[in-house]
């Protein structure tokens, strides 16, 4: 059924688009109402508007919070054109109809990103506006919804393309869109109350988030995708600035957000550090005296992986670091900020993507994350746990060493962004062995020592740097087999939650082959 537009609703709090879009609705012949502000742009541009006020006998009052909620306003929006009793009502309330809504909320997601105060956001929770929306979009069999500046377009190709008509098909897309508007802003009003009341649980709570990039293709070609954002302002690549090379894909998106949430797991004033992913697991992770310094020694952990991976930095991009990145093919590289010698370098390489966050996000911050199964999500806290010295038992014979005891906390913090079963060894605070996402604890162990034997032969060493090393597990050693295999790679000191009922074999297991080893108390599984 196409539908003539006669009569629009005009109430936009983001005026962009809005003179040029009205002018073009009104040379159609649409007479058009409009709400306080919205009036007076058009007014002040030469359009001919009439003031809602005007049309429902009641000024705007207390502070705009009621402009539009009067009946001659949802009785035009709601009531049915083809059915006898809803026009005979509409006629004896002198109700006339309208055919278009056109609605942009109060900028209730922009007001708490920018960090206003309690009143403030409360102020910008929209009522009408929502209220309307609702109305326009339930009546889309005669009512044509709009509630996105960039649907502007999208109605005027639509009448030009059906004779000043709009359809149903159209109506039904932009009322759907016009729901998902509704509720995406509820769940932000709701999300920001839980945290503004100290309520951080996951439990009945509401989730959406805003299309921020429809990405070509997901996780593999034949699966669509997109990007969503909340109102979270974490730094990262939901926020980050790109500066050069082609869109992220999704599996970009998903590898350089592990890549920068571990390389924040490392304080900046202690030095830099830097972090090379692949699918969402690292491939290295080193400190270093300078920025270009961690990049190489997190390179030497795994030369080959390294190769179109992700690089995330602690700190600002440097020249020098730069030049170094480019040496092979990197996808993303993801840092603070980066200098002007680091922007031109990369500029030669079309390909690379060079994205600057402003800032770390902090490792111990709250918030929530999510994980699809068939028929719903789970979410669950976000995994900020975090062990200082203070918090570690020794329980072996041998204590670590001071270095020890750095390369343990630094391993332990790599292991907790390695996928489960996770084994990590570090010497000298650089990753020298990575074992990922075996179902087996004593395979993990066996592949980051294996990796590290590789890498002795890349690097001309007479031993693998497992030698020596200090290991973090990211979950107890069910047997006393794993702390064997650990050994066996000549591991000299071993950090894991302990817990298992058969810790008493492998403490002696680490008594009998040397080893120090201490327990956090805690688990980073990551699955
Ligand atoms: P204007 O700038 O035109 O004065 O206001 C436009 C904004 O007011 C829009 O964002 C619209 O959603 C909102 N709005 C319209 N009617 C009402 C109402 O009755 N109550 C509240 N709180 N907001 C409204």
């Amino acid at each position: 059924r196409p539908v003539a537009l006669r009569r629009a609703l005009i109430s936009v709090s983001d005026k962009t688009g809005l003179i040029d879009f009205a002018r073009k609705l009104s040379a159609r012949g649409v007479d058009i109402l409009s709400t306080g502000g919205s009036a007076k742009a058009l007014r002040e541009a030469g359009v001919t508007v009439t003031d809602v006020a005007d049309v429902t006998g009641f000024p705007e009052m207390m502070d705009g919070r009621v402009k539009t909620l009067h009946p001659v306003v949802h009785g035009g929006l709601l009531a049915l054109r083809d059915n006898q009793e809803h026009q005979a009502a509409a006629q004896a309330h002198q109700i006339e109809m309208i055919d278009l809504l056109v609605v942009n909320l109060y900028p209730f997601e922009e007001t708490v990103a920018k960090g206003a105060g309690y009143d403030d956001c409360i102020e910008n929770i929209d009522i009408g506006g929502p209220a309307m929306i609702r109305a326009a979009a339930k009546n889309h069999a005669f009512v044509t919804t709009i509630v996105d500046v960039q649907d502007y377009d999208a109605l005027l190709a639509e009448l030009d393309a059906n004779d000043d008509h709009t359809t149903l098909e159209f109506r039904q897309r932009q009322a759907q869109i016009a729901y998902a508007r509704t509720a995406a802003y509820d769940a932000a009003v709701s999300g920001w109350m839980a945290g503004a009341i100290g309520q951080q649980t996951p439990r009945r709570r509401a989730f959406a988030g805003t299309l921020a990039q429809s990405l070509r293709y997901g996780e593999n070609p034949h699966q669509s995708a997109a990007f969503y954002t909340t109102d979270d302002a974490r730094p990262g690549v939901a926020t980050a600035t790109q500066w050069q090379g082609k869109e992220l894909s999704y599996n970009n998106i998903n590898d350089t957000d592990a890549a920068f949430e571990l390389v924040a797991e490392f304080d900046p004033s202690q030095g830099p550090a830097c972090a090379i992913i692949k699918h969402a697991n690292p491939c290295g992770v080193a400190r270093g005296d300078s920025a270009i310094a961690a990049y190489k020694r997190a390179f030497d952990c795994d030369s080959t992986s390294a190769f179109g991976g992700i690089v995330a930095l602690n700190q600002p991009l440097d020249g020098a670091t730069a030049e170094e990145i480019v040496k092979i093919f990197t996808e993303v590289v993801i840092a603070p900020d980066a200098d002007e010698d680091a922007k031109r370098i990369f500029a030669a390489k079309k390909n690379l993507r060079l994205l600057t966050t402003g800032g770390l996000p902090d490792p111990m911050a709250g918030g929530l994350t999510f994980r699809q199964v068939a028929g719903g999500f789970l979410v669950q806290g976000r995994d900020n746990g975090h062990v200082g010295r203070d918090d570690l038992k020794i329980v072996t014979e041998r204590q670590p060493s001071a270095a020890e005891l750095d390369d343990l906390l630094f391993a332990w913090t790599v292991a907790k962004h390695v996928k489960s079963n996770a084994i990590v060894y570090a010497k000298d605070l650089a990753t020298v062995g990575i074992g990922a996402g075996q179902m087996s604890r004593v395979d993990s162990t066996r592949i980051g020592r294996r990796k590290s034997e590789d890498m002795a032969e890349v690097l001309g060493l007479s031993e693998p740097l497992t030698n020596g090393a200090a290991v973090a597990s990211d979950a107890f050693f069910p047997f006393a087999d794993g702390i064997e295999a650990l050994a066996q790679a000549g591991a000299r000191a071993v950090i894991q939650p302990g817990g298992s009922m058969r810790d008493e074999e492998v403490i002696a297991a680490a008594n009998r082959l040397g080893l120090a080893m201490v327990f956090t108390g805690q688990r980073h599984f990551r699955h």
